[in-house]
């Protein structure tokens, strides 16, 4: 190199522009205050449309959640009570009908939930609020806040960190233009487990010196549950979140305390309570209960009344209907106990993986349950006949039953009786009966081809007026005679 060419190097060295980043949090934290206009927000309010996904409701174990349309969507946040609303007019999107969620709905659903944040309000209640990007902010700027800078697909961004309630680091990812861009952390789930919570924020644009993002998507166990693009946003108008009726607790009963049940038939009972019912059936030397709800409280009780009702024996089987998290979020209670998972083939893989996570951020689980645990199921086909000490079983597969794929019933042969989950249900004492829907349109296309005899129709989800429904009733509801 000659001498020339060695000073314009040096030169250049000297001369390039430096990037310094900062290296305390403090300071990043202060910077993304004054780009986004922070400081000086006491309320917010915006709004917009999009669509959004529910949790655990998927078609199948390779489906995302299934999609709503959200015709409207306001959020109101009140930073200083801090409190929170939600609001939705939400419509039917899957065309047929495919997963749960409460499918189909026919015209508007309108969803309103408000929260209002004590230091005693559960985590889970909360972070959605501090998800925010302001409201990330404001909990970041009262916290032990430390920083780190990451890359992620070629962008350096500076990462604030603090602990949230449950534990679990909470991350705020600040561009290059000092704005929110991402908001990560992980929350306990009865079935995922240790499971990513990831809001995305994109399109800022400022509204009176508030800096806001024009889409927002949210991100629960790696797939969309919000994405709505936001068209209005109004910083620090007067805001009225009213207060919200505390909500409905679905106390896990007391200990010793047992829970409301109903002899089947010899050996059967039924196992009531929680918006969701199991059945415990005596094999002579094992018990099997079919399905497992709700989450590891609703399993210990119903373990503790299976228990009682069958003593002395373990729990060799537990039958899952389907993968729907309603309907499973008590499985691995059972698992622990050392039960094998009964539920259809499609399903397997999706159990042994799903359910085998740990759930490091519950601290109310042993330490059995709370490690990684060895799932084994026993798959069923088309149909599957679990029998012993005069009990007999039929599990059968809901062929192009489009609530999901690997649904299944339980045919007790012996008593007549026919267990389901999420086909049909009685209308409530005095309600006109739904309009028959894909979903039991298909069940009763499968009843015909399988030209079952029944009696007795036990629906998972069991009326709350506790009735006693039967094939007839189900029949006169559907508007068919038989
Ligand atoms: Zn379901």
């Amino acid at each position: 190199m000659s001498c020339r060419l060695m000073l314009r190097a040096l030169a250049l060295m000297l001369f390039a522009p430096v990037v310094v980043y900062p290296q305390d949090a403090a300071t990043v934290l202060a910077d993304a205050q004054r780009a986004m206009g922070s400081d000086a927000l006491h309320t917010l309010e915006y709004s917009g449309s999009g669509h959004d996904f529910v949790l655990g409701q998927a078609y199948s174990a390779d489906h995302p959640w299934p999609k709503f349309i959200v015709q409207s969507y306001r959020r109101s946040l009140d930073f200083h009570a801090p409190a929170s609303r939600d609001q939705r007019v939400r419509r039917q999107f899957e065309t047929p009908p495919r997963g749960g969620g409460m499918q189909p709905v026919s015209g508007d659903r309108i969803q309103d939930q408000i929260a209002r944040i004590t230091p005693v309000t559960p985590w889970a209640q909360q972070l959605d609020f501090w998800l925010t990007p302001h409201g990330f902010l404001k909990a970041a700027a009262t916290r032990s806040t430390t920083l780190t800078w990451r890359t992620e697909a070629g962008k350096r961004m500076a990462v604030l960190s603090f602990a949230g309630g449950n534990g679990a680091q909470v991350e705020g990812f600040i561009n290059a233009d000092n704005l929110v861009e991402q908001v990560r952390t992980r929350i306990d789930n009865p079935v995922l487990g240790d499971m990513p919570v990831i809001a995305q924020y994109s399109d800022y644009r400022e509204y009176d010196g508030v800096r806001f993002p024009t889409r927002i998507v949210h991100l629960n166990g790696d797939h969309p549950v919000l994405d709505v693009a936001i068209t209005e946003v109004r910083p620090n108008v007067a805001i009225v979140i009213p207060r919200s009726a505390p909500a409905p607790v679905t106390a896990p009963a007391a200990s010793g305390a047992a829970l409301p049940t109903e002899k089947l038939a010899d050996g059967i009972h039924l196992i009531l309570g929680a918006g969701a019912a199991s059945i415990a059936f005596d094999f002579g030397r094992y018990s099997v209960v079919m399905e497992a709800p709700g989450n590891e409280q609703r399993s210990a009780a119903v373990i503790a009344e299976t228990k009682r009702l069958i003593p002395g024996k373990p729990i060799r089987y537990v039958i899952a209907t389907h993968h729907h998290f309603d309907h499973i979020g008590g499985l691995r209670s059972y698992v622990a106990e050392g039960a094998t998972i009964v539920a259809h083939e499609s399903n397997r893989r999706y159990f042994e993986r799903e359910l085998a996570k740990p759930h490091t951020l519950n601290p109310s689980l042993d330490a059995v349950q709370k490690g990684p645990l060895k799932v084994a199921v026993l798959p069923v086909g088309d149909r599957r006949v679990l029998a012993g000490a005069g009990q007999r079983i039929e599990l059968l597969h809901m062929r192009g039953n489009m609530h999901n794929a690997g649904l299944l019933i339980a045919w007790l042969p012996v008593q007549k009786m026919l267990i389901q989950a999420d086909l049909w249900g009685p209308a409530a004492p005095g309600a006109a009966p739904a309009p028959v829907n894909t979903y039991t349109q298909n069940f009763l296309d499968n009843l015909d081809r399988l030209k079952l005899d029944v009696d007795r129709i036990v629906p998972i989800h069991y009326p709350a007026d506790r009735q006693v429904t039967t094939m007839a009733d189900m029949m006169r509801s559907v508007g068919r005679t038989r």
